[in-house]
């Protein structure tokens, strides 16, 4: 149940329906759609055939930020590289990864557009990518087709959970890791590191940075607090120093 499947503007609902049944022949549940071109319809539910209950308990919501606000592992597909690479698992790593996890929060994986797939801000908001080492020649799955294969790894993981170590890590929610990006890029336009007509690549380079060093629950309250500290500064510089204390007298 608290493993998500989530699809990101799906333009065909046969492919809606067809996620619902490949969900339900490996035991998952529980399916958010992120502002689809048309809601499920005859189609999605012919498709989804003996699914029917995972259609029709499937979520609707605005944007993917929504969708992953209350999880603390997203994971998100591609069939190709971007620009700025992120942290990578592969199909069989990605389901135990969900899988270990899945006991501390929800844990969600996300699909993309069939004739786009994630945009780069989609992406950037997850702390792994996987890609399907497809044939290179010809790599994109089709979509229902690409979460049949991960559901089925996820199943695999399942099956075979007591062998895998426990996650004992305690890794924030999405929600406190965009609560500390945006009060990261306020403090550093506080301080002019960044200017907001100009914000450039750096958020982008940082987002990256803490999604690979993945900080746990207690390491962001005190990054937090340290721009808590520097907000005060840059808001009240300290006075100089008292040079009394130095004079000979
Ligand atoms: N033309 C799109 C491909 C979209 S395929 C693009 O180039 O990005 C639709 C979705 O199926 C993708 O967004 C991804 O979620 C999934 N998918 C297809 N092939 C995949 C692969 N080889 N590895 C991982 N996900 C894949």
């Amino acid at each position: 149940e608290n493993i998500r499947i989530i699809l990101v503007s799906t333009s065909h609902t046969g492919n809606i329906g067809s996620t619902a049944r490949a969900m339900k022949t490996m035991g998952l549940s529980s399916l958010y759609l992120v502002n689809p071109v048309h809601e499920p319809d005859g189609q999605a539910s012919a498709l989804a055939a003996g699914a029917g209950d995972v259609l029709a308990n499937a979520k609707i919501v605005s944007t993917l930020e929504e969708a992953v606000s209350d999880c603390g592992l997203v994971v998100g597909t591609s069939a190709r590289s971007r620009t700025h690479s992120w942290p990578m698992l592969g199909p069989r790593e990605c389901g135990e990864k969900l899988v270990q996890e899945v006991s501390n929060f929800p844990v969600a994986l996300v699909f993309g557009r069939e004739n786009s797939g994630l945009s780069n801000e989609e992406l950037q908001q997850c702390h792994f990518h996987m890609c399907i080492p497809a044939n290179p020649e010809y790599s994109s799955l089709n979509l229902a087709a690409a979460v049949q294969t991960l559901c089925y790894e996820i199943r695999m993981a399942y099956l075979n959970k007591e062998a895998l170590p426990t996650a004992e890590e305690a890794y924030p929610l999405n929600e406190d890791l965009e609560r500390f990006y945006t009060h990261l890029e306020s403090t550093l336009e506080g301080t002019s590191f960044i200017r907001k007509s100009h914000p450039g690549v750096v958020m982008t380079k940082l987002r990256r940075l803490f999604n690979r060093a993945r900080p746990e629950s207690q390491e962001l309250n005190i990054l937090r607090g340290i721009l808590a500290s520097i907000d005060k500064s840059v808001k009240a510089p300290l006075p100089e120093p008292d040079n009394e204390n130095e004079s000979p007298n």
